[in-house]
Protein backbone atom coordinates (compact mmCIF):
# COMPACT_ATOMS: atom_id res chain seq x y z
CA UNK A 1 0.00 0.00 0.00
CA UNK A 2 1.29 3.72 -0.86
CA UNK A 3 1.04 5.53 1.90
CA UNK A 4 2.63 8.43 0.52
CA UNK A 5 0.45 12.09 -0.71
CA UNK A 6 0.04 12.18 -4.44
CA UNK A 7 3.06 13.95 -6.22
CA UNK A 8 1.83 16.55 -8.92
CA UNK A 9 3.96 15.96 -11.33
CA UNK A 10 1.77 14.18 -13.47
CA UNK A 11 -1.39 15.61 -11.89
CA UNK A 12 -3.04 17.50 -15.41
CA UNK A 13 -7.21 17.31 -14.98
CA UNK A 14 -7.59 18.11 -11.22
CA UNK A 15 -8.85 21.88 -10.20
CA UNK A 16 -6.59 21.94 -7.22
CA UNK A 17 -3.50 22.17 -6.96
CA UNK A 18 0.08 22.16 -4.56
CA UNK A 19 -0.74 24.60 -1.44
CA UNK A 20 1.43 27.79 -1.58
CA UNK A 21 4.06 27.09 1.83
CA UNK A 22 2.98 29.83 3.65
CA UNK A 23 -0.60 28.24 3.45
CA UNK A 24 0.59 24.73 4.21
CA UNK A 25 2.49 25.87 7.18
CA UNK A 26 -0.87 27.97 8.60
CA UNK A 27 -2.77 25.14 8.17
CA UNK A 28 -0.91 23.05 9.80
CA UNK A 29 -1.22 25.38 12.91
CA UNK A 30 -4.19 26.46 13.55
CA UNK A 31 -5.89 22.56 12.64
CA UNK A 32 -7.31 22.67 16.40
CA UNK A 33 -9.14 25.50 16.22
CA UNK A 34 -12.70 25.67 15.44
CA UNK A 35 -13.65 28.58 13.73
CA UNK A 36 -17.71 27.03 14.26
CA UNK A 37 -17.05 28.67 17.85
CA UNK A 38 -15.56 32.31 17.00
CA UNK A 39 -15.75 33.87 20.92
CA UNK A 40 -13.93 30.34 21.92
CA UNK A 41 -11.29 30.69 19.34
CA UNK A 42 -11.14 34.38 18.22
CA UNK A 43 -7.70 33.91 16.43
CA UNK A 44 -9.17 32.14 13.72
CA UNK A 45 -12.17 34.25 13.93
CA UNK A 46 -10.10 37.28 13.05
CA UNK A 47 -8.24 35.69 9.98
CA UNK A 48 -11.67 34.39 8.58
CA UNK A 49 -12.80 38.16 8.53
CA UNK A 50 -9.77 39.05 6.73
CA UNK A 51 -9.65 36.18 4.43
CA UNK A 52 -13.28 37.30 3.54
CA UNK A 53 -12.50 41.33 3.13
CA UNK A 54 -9.93 40.09 0.78
CA UNK A 55 -12.01 37.78 -1.18
CA UNK A 56 -14.75 41.01 -1.34
CA UNK A 57 -11.55 42.84 -3.15
CA UNK A 58 -10.99 40.06 -5.90
CA UNK A 59 -14.75 40.20 -6.16
CA UNK A 60 -15.80 43.99 -6.54
CA UNK A 61 -16.94 44.11 -3.12
CA UNK A 62 -16.66 46.60 -0.01
CA UNK A 63 -18.03 45.20 3.00
CA UNK A 64 -18.65 41.79 2.10
CA UNK A 65 -20.73 39.55 3.72
CA UNK A 66 -19.65 35.43 3.65
CA UNK A 67 -17.45 32.88 5.34
CA UNK A 68 -14.76 30.58 4.20
CA UNK A 69 -16.42 27.21 3.76
CA UNK A 70 -16.03 23.69 3.30
CA UNK A 71 -15.64 24.18 -0.68
CA UNK A 72 -17.93 25.16 -3.93
CA UNK A 73 -20.21 22.27 -2.81
CA UNK A 74 -21.36 24.40 0.23
CA UNK A 75 -21.61 27.80 -0.67
CA UNK A 76 -23.85 26.42 -3.52
CA UNK A 77 -26.04 24.72 -1.37
CA UNK A 78 -26.00 27.88 0.89
CA UNK A 79 -26.98 30.37 -2.16
CA UNK A 80 -29.55 28.11 -3.42
CA UNK A 81 -30.71 27.97 0.80
CA UNK A 82 -30.58 31.49 1.29
CA UNK A 83 -32.59 32.01 -2.14
CA UNK A 84 -35.59 29.48 -1.21
CA UNK A 85 -35.60 31.07 2.40
CA UNK A 86 -36.37 34.33 0.84
CA UNK A 87 -38.66 33.22 -1.72
CA UNK A 88 -42.07 33.93 -0.95
CA UNK A 89 -43.10 31.07 -3.29
CA UNK A 90 -44.39 27.51 -2.14
CA UNK A 91 -42.58 25.77 -5.03
CA UNK A 92 -39.47 27.70 -5.53
CA UNK A 93 -37.36 27.04 -8.37
CA UNK A 94 -33.60 27.69 -9.33
CA UNK A 95 -32.56 28.11 -13.46
CA UNK A 96 -29.18 27.54 -13.98
CA UNK A 97 -27.01 26.76 -17.31
CA UNK A 98 -26.78 23.13 -18.04
CA UNK A 99 -23.25 23.82 -17.66
CA UNK A 100 -23.18 24.47 -14.22
CA UNK A 101 -21.79 22.45 -11.54
CA UNK A 102 -23.13 19.08 -10.19
CA UNK A 103 -23.35 20.67 -6.83
CA UNK A 104 -26.38 22.20 -7.77
CA UNK A 105 -28.04 19.21 -8.23
CA UNK A 106 -27.05 17.99 -4.28
CA UNK A 107 -28.46 21.94 -3.45
CA UNK A 108 -31.81 21.12 -5.26
CA UNK A 109 -32.07 17.39 -4.01
CA UNK A 110 -31.34 18.34 -0.25
CA UNK A 111 -33.57 21.65 -0.13
CA UNK A 112 -36.03 20.36 -2.46
CA UNK A 113 -36.34 23.12 -5.26
CA UNK A 114 -37.00 22.39 -8.42
CA UNK A 115 -33.73 22.19 -10.78
CA UNK A 116 -34.12 24.10 -14.05
CA UNK A 117 -31.42 23.29 -16.45
CA UNK A 118 -31.48 26.11 -19.68
CA UNK A 119 -29.28 24.74 -23.06
CA UNK A 120 -26.23 26.52 -23.55
CA UNK A 121 -24.95 28.58 -26.86
CA UNK A 122 -22.78 27.20 -29.23
CA UNK A 123 -19.85 28.57 -27.22
CA UNK A 124 -21.36 26.56 -24.31
CA UNK A 125 -22.06 29.84 -22.36
CA UNK A 126 -25.35 30.46 -20.69
CA UNK A 127 -28.15 31.78 -23.21
CA UNK A 128 -29.93 34.57 -21.35
CA UNK A 129 -32.72 33.98 -23.41
CA UNK A 130 -33.07 30.03 -22.70
CA UNK A 131 -32.56 31.23 -19.24
CA UNK A 132 -35.41 33.64 -19.38
CA UNK A 133 -37.76 31.15 -20.88
CA UNK A 134 -37.16 28.45 -17.94
CA UNK A 135 -37.35 31.49 -15.31
CA UNK A 136 -41.18 32.23 -13.68
CA UNK A 137 -42.48 33.93 -10.72
CA UNK A 138 -41.24 30.57 -8.62
CA UNK A 139 -37.85 31.30 -9.67
CA UNK A 140 -35.73 32.19 -6.41
CA UNK A 141 -32.12 32.29 -7.87
CA UNK A 142 -30.60 32.64 -11.21
CA UNK A 143 -27.39 31.01 -11.46
CA UNK A 144 -24.81 31.99 -13.69
CA UNK A 145 -21.15 30.35 -14.01
CA UNK A 146 -17.75 32.11 -14.08
CA UNK A 147 -15.50 29.95 -15.31
CA UNK A 148 -17.07 26.30 -15.70
CA UNK A 149 -15.74 23.18 -14.79
CA UNK A 150 -15.20 21.90 -18.52
CA UNK A 151 -14.40 24.52 -20.76
CA UNK A 152 -13.35 27.57 -18.64
CA UNK A 153 -16.39 29.31 -19.92
CA UNK A 154 -17.52 32.49 -18.64
CA UNK A 155 -21.39 33.14 -18.93
CA UNK A 156 -23.02 36.55 -19.35
CA UNK A 157 -23.56 37.89 -15.70
CA UNK A 158 -25.18 41.09 -16.93
CA UNK A 159 -27.60 39.88 -19.09
CA UNK A 160 -27.85 36.91 -16.36
CA UNK A 161 -28.51 39.90 -13.83
CA UNK A 162 -31.35 41.28 -15.88
CA UNK A 163 -33.04 38.02 -16.35
CA UNK A 164 -32.67 37.40 -12.44
CA UNK A 165 -34.01 41.36 -11.81
CA UNK A 166 -37.44 40.41 -14.37
CA UNK A 167 -38.39 37.62 -12.52
CA UNK A 168 -37.70 39.38 -8.54
CA UNK A 169 -35.54 36.39 -7.87
CA UNK A 170 -31.77 36.32 -6.50
CA UNK A 171 -28.66 36.27 -9.04
CA UNK A 172 -25.58 33.77 -7.91
CA UNK A 173 -22.66 33.91 -9.56
CA UNK A 174 -20.48 30.41 -9.41
CA UNK A 175 -16.83 31.38 -9.33
CA UNK A 176 -15.43 28.47 -7.31
CA UNK A 177 -12.94 28.10 -9.74
CA UNK A 178 -12.29 31.03 -12.39
CA UNK A 179 -12.40 33.74 -9.31
CA UNK A 180 -8.73 33.55 -9.42
CA UNK A 181 -8.03 34.01 -12.90
CA UNK A 182 -11.04 36.01 -13.63
CA UNK A 183 -9.68 39.63 -11.99
CA UNK A 184 -6.98 38.98 -14.84
CA UNK A 185 -8.90 38.47 -17.83
CA UNK A 186 -11.21 40.78 -19.50
CA UNK A 187 -14.79 39.47 -18.26
CA UNK A 188 -18.04 41.17 -16.78
CA UNK A 189 -18.47 38.53 -13.59
CA UNK A 190 -18.04 39.92 -10.27
CA UNK A 191 -19.95 42.01 -7.61
CA UNK A 192 -19.21 45.15 -9.25
CA UNK A 193 -19.74 44.61 -13.07
CA UNK A 194 -23.62 43.63 -12.42
CA UNK A 195 -26.24 43.28 -9.55
CA UNK A 196 -24.67 40.37 -8.80
CA UNK A 197 -26.19 38.99 -4.66
CA UNK A 198 -24.04 36.19 -3.50
CA UNK A 199 -21.04 34.34 -5.34
CA UNK A 200 -19.25 30.93 -4.38
CA UNK A 201 -15.05 31.56 -5.04
CA UNK A 202 -13.02 28.66 -3.76
CA UNK A 203 -9.42 29.87 -2.39
CA UNK A 204 -8.91 25.67 -2.50
CA UNK A 205 -9.07 25.93 -6.30
CA UNK A 206 -6.63 28.17 -8.70
CA UNK A 207 -6.17 30.00 -4.55
CA UNK A 208 -3.20 27.72 -3.55
CA UNK A 209 -4.98 27.16 -0.35
CA UNK A 210 -4.98 23.69 1.22
CA UNK A 211 -8.28 21.95 1.43
CA UNK A 212 -10.88 22.47 3.14
CA UNK A 213 -11.16 26.17 1.35
CA UNK A 214 -14.34 27.05 -0.32
CA UNK A 215 -15.81 30.74 -0.21
CA UNK A 216 -19.10 31.83 0.08
CA UNK A 217 -19.69 35.71 -0.41
CA UNK A 218 -22.86 38.00 -0.32
CA UNK A 219 -23.86 41.38 -0.62
CA UNK A 220 -26.46 41.59 1.52
CA UNK A 221 -26.48 41.06 5.20
CA UNK A 222 -30.24 39.93 4.61
CA UNK A 223 -28.59 37.19 2.69
CA UNK A 224 -26.94 36.10 5.71
CA UNK A 225 -29.57 36.69 8.26
CA UNK A 226 -31.70 34.06 5.93
CA UNK A 227 -29.30 31.43 6.81
CA UNK A 228 -28.90 31.86 10.40
CA UNK A 229 -29.86 29.43 13.38
CA UNK A 230 -29.57 29.83 17.59
CA UNK A 231 -26.73 28.22 18.36
CA UNK A 232 -28.34 27.47 22.26
CA UNK A 233 -24.83 25.67 23.46
CA UNK A 234 -22.13 27.77 22.53
CA UNK A 235 -21.18 31.74 23.71
CA UNK A 236 -21.27 32.92 20.41
CA UNK A 237 -25.90 33.22 19.72
CA UNK A 238 -25.66 31.86 16.13
CA UNK A 239 -24.76 30.84 12.77
CA UNK A 240 -24.91 31.21 9.54
CA UNK A 241 -22.30 28.29 8.29
CA UNK A 242 -24.05 25.17 6.71
CA UNK A 243 -21.45 22.96 8.87
CA UNK A 244 -20.78 23.33 13.04
CA UNK A 245 -17.41 22.35 13.68
CA UNK A 246 -15.07 23.44 10.80
CA UNK A 247 -11.63 23.42 10.08
CA UNK A 248 -9.30 26.36 11.57
CA UNK A 249 -6.76 24.40 8.88
CA UNK A 250 -9.24 25.72 5.91
CA UNK A 251 -9.58 29.38 7.13
CA UNK A 252 -5.93 29.82 7.93
CA UNK A 253 -4.80 28.27 4.95
CA UNK A 254 -6.93 30.43 3.22
CA UNK A 255 -5.89 33.21 4.69
CA UNK A 256 -2.03 32.71 4.40
CA UNK A 257 -2.44 32.31 0.79
CA UNK A 258 -4.38 35.35 0.03
CA UNK A 259 -2.51 37.28 1.86
CA UNK A 260 1.09 35.98 0.31
CA UNK A 261 -0.61 35.88 -3.25
CA UNK A 262 -3.06 38.81 -3.66
CA UNK A 263 -2.74 40.12 -6.30
CA UNK A 264 0.51 40.06 -7.78
CA UNK A 265 0.94 36.09 -7.12
CA UNK A 266 -2.35 35.33 -8.58
CA UNK A 267 -1.26 37.47 -11.77
CA UNK A 268 1.49 35.46 -12.29
CA UNK A 269 -0.42 32.24 -11.91
CA UNK A 270 -2.78 33.44 -14.32
CA UNK A 271 -0.32 34.24 -16.96
CA UNK A 272 1.75 31.47 -17.04
CA UNK A 273 -1.49 28.90 -16.69
CA UNK A 274 -2.85 30.90 -19.96
CA UNK A 275 -0.08 30.90 -21.56
CA UNK A 276 0.44 26.95 -20.77
CA UNK A 277 -3.45 26.57 -22.18
CA UNK A 278 -2.67 28.23 -25.65
CA UNK A 279 0.57 26.23 -26.02
CA UNK A 280 -1.18 23.07 -25.76
CA UNK A 281 -4.24 23.97 -27.55
CA UNK A 282 -2.16 24.90 -30.52
CA UNK A 283 0.10 21.46 -29.84
CA UNK A 284 -3.06 19.47 -29.97
CA UNK A 285 -4.89 21.05 -33.02
CA UNK A 286 -1.56 20.69 -35.28
CA UNK A 287 -1.92 17.33 -34.33
CA UNK A 288 -5.60 17.09 -35.84
CA UNK A 289 -7.26 17.30 -31.92
CA UNK A 290 -10.80 19.10 -31.74
CA UNK A 291 -9.40 21.64 -29.03
CA UNK A 292 -12.31 24.03 -27.33
CA UNK A 293 -10.74 27.37 -27.81
CA UNK A 294 -9.41 28.06 -23.99
CA UNK A 295 -10.67 31.24 -23.08
CA UNK A 296 -9.41 31.17 -19.64
CA UNK A 297 -6.46 28.16 -18.53
CA UNK A 298 -9.01 24.78 -19.25
CA UNK A 299 -7.99 23.07 -22.74
CA UNK A 300 -10.88 20.74 -23.91
CA UNK A 301 -10.20 18.64 -26.96
CA UNK A 302 -12.92 15.98 -27.34
CA UNK A 303 -12.28 13.25 -24.13
CA UNK A 304 -9.30 15.17 -23.10
CA UNK A 305 -9.16 18.63 -20.73
CA UNK A 306 -6.01 19.35 -19.11
CA UNK A 307 -6.38 22.33 -16.37
CA UNK A 308 -3.16 24.37 -16.42
CA UNK A 309 -3.26 25.12 -12.38
CA UNK A 310 -0.27 26.41 -10.54
CA UNK A 311 1.43 23.37 -10.21
CA UNK A 312 1.36 22.47 -14.16
CA UNK A 313 4.25 23.38 -15.78
CA UNK A 314 5.68 23.62 -19.97
CA UNK A 315 7.69 20.49 -19.33
CA UNK A 316 4.83 18.48 -17.76
CA UNK A 317 2.46 19.42 -20.46
CA UNK A 318 5.62 19.01 -23.15
CA UNK A 319 5.91 15.64 -21.59
CA UNK A 320 2.16 14.73 -22.17
CA UNK A 321 2.40 16.23 -25.54
CA UNK A 322 4.87 13.24 -26.14
CA UNK A 323 3.37 10.61 -24.35
CA UNK A 324 0.16 11.45 -26.80
CA UNK A 325 2.71 11.15 -30.10
CA UNK A 326 3.95 7.64 -29.14
CA UNK A 327 0.16 6.40 -28.20
C1 LIG B 1 -15.10 22.59 -8.14
C2 LIG B 1 -16.33 23.37 -8.44
C3 LIG B 1 -17.42 23.35 -7.56
C4 LIG B 1 -17.48 22.47 -6.35
O1 LIG B 1 -16.52 22.79 -5.41
P1 LIG B 1 -15.98 21.73 -4.34
O2 LIG B 1 -14.94 22.53 -3.64
O3 LIG B 1 -15.45 20.57 -5.12
O4 LIG B 1 -17.11 21.36 -3.46
C5 LIG B 1 -18.50 24.15 -7.86
N1 LIG B 1 -18.51 24.91 -8.97
C6 LIG B 1 -17.49 24.96 -9.85
C7 LIG B 1 -17.58 25.83 -11.05
C8 LIG B 1 -16.35 24.18 -9.61
O5 LIG B 1 -15.35 24.21 -10.49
Amino acid sequence: MNREPQVFGRVLSSMCTKPHPEAREAAQRFLADNPGDPTTYPAVAELERKAVETLGEITGLADPEGYVASGGTEANLQAVRAARNLSDSADPNVVAPESAHFSFQKAADVLDVDLRLAPVDDDRRADPAAVRRLADEDTALVVGVAGTTEYGRVDPIPELAEVAQAVDALLHVDAAWGGFVLPFADWEWNFDHAPVDTMTIDPHKMGRAPIPAGGFLARDETVLDALVVDTPYLESTSQATLTGTRSGAGVAGAHAALSALWPEGYRENYDRGQANAEWLAEALDSRGYEVVEPVLPIVGAGELRVVCMPHVTREMLEEFVADLDSL
